[in-house]
């Protein structure tokens, strides 16, 4: 496969050259995320607000926010240097879209920037339907929205809480929202031909029988490709407290053979990275590429 950045418009190229679509393309292309994102619309219980965003990303060092100007300069910096650079995405330390000014305004100023990448965004998809037609203009060509569940009951079990136009849900009813928006989200935006991938969090004792569902749904809604990753209990959140456990690789194996085997593309070398991630998965450069670095 030749090196180089992503210049392509077909569908098939686009997924060709993004390492997270395509297993191939991991040992080839790189992806850097910016982080832009502080905030949070939600409360995952397996997330504690000290670290990165769990749904696109494992728990750490908390990623240094950037301000847009300041992620633009970055882009730049790192496209100059990192010739297998053909994803620039936005996957934290909150949610990009309850962030969704700096969030914009950072894809705007990488996309006039740096115009040969593929800009990328992962959302918990909440808000995703006020942003249709900002993805559609931007060019945004994957998004990534993380669906635990399909079913509030289960949802009640994995969210606290989701606080949406100045009011705060709870319980069910708070999982019943935050679930209608994501498939109302991914729906939409695969009928405008973005290509989107659904995160999954494998919770064992909470949605590992229920996920093969959640395979089937977002594959009937035009998901191009599904990622179970394990569970990441991040310290001091809620299932920390609770003593939930991340499942053991065989349980994540054989969860991805079942979705696998009802016809969905499932990725299998997700490296939950961190929200800062810069390189081949895998292989994360952030330290190489620091903003003092890059200034
Ligand atoms: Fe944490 Fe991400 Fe869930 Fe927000 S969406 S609570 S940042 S894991
Ligand atoms: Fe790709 Fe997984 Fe890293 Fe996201 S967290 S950039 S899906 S490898």
């Amino acid at each position: 496969m030749e090196s180089g950045r992503c210049g392509g418009t077909g569908e098939l190229e686009e997924i060709s050259r993004h390492p997270c679509y395509n297993e191939e393309a991991h040992r080839y292309f790189a992806r850097m995320h910016l982080p832009v994102a502080p905030a949070c619309n939600i409360q995952c219980r397996y997330c504690n607000r000290k670290f990165d965003c769990v749904n696109e990303s494992r728990p750490g060092v908390v990623s240094e926010v950037l301000t847009p100007e300041q992620a633009a300069q970055k882009a730049v910096g790192v496209a100059a240097q990192l010739m297998q650079l053909s994803v620039v995405g936005i996957a934290g330390p909150g949610d990009p879209l309850a962030n969704a000014d700096r969030t914009f305004e950072t894809f705007r100023k990488v996309r006039s920037r740096v115009p040969d990448v593929s800009l990328c965004l992962s959302t918990n998809g909440l808000t995703l339907m006020e942003h249709l037609d900002d993805i559609e203009e931007l060019g945004i060509r994957h998004v990534t929205i993380t669906i635990n569940a399909i079913d509030p009951d289960i949802g009640s079990d994995i969210y606290s809480w989701v606080y949406d136009s100045g009011i705060r849900y709870e319980g069910r009813e708070a999982a019943e929202l935050l679930i209608s928006r994501q498939l109302a989200g991914l729906k939409a935006l695969c009928e405008r031909g973005v290509l989107c991938k659904v995160n999954s969090v494998l919770i064992p004792g909470v949605n590992d029988t229920h996920l093969p569902a959640v395979s089937r749904t977002v594959k009937s809604l035009g998901a191009a490709i599904h990622n179970v990753t394990p569970l990441i209990v991040a310290p001091g959140s809620p299932y920390e407290q609770e003593g939930r456990r991340a499942p053991r690789p065989k349980e994540l194996h054989a969860l991805q053979e079942i979705c696998g085997g009802e016809g969905m593309k499932i990725m299998r070398h997700c490296r939950q990275c961190r929200a800062d991630a810069i390189g081949l998965l895998g292989q994360d450069r952030s330290a190489d590429f620091t903003w003092e670095k890059i200034e």
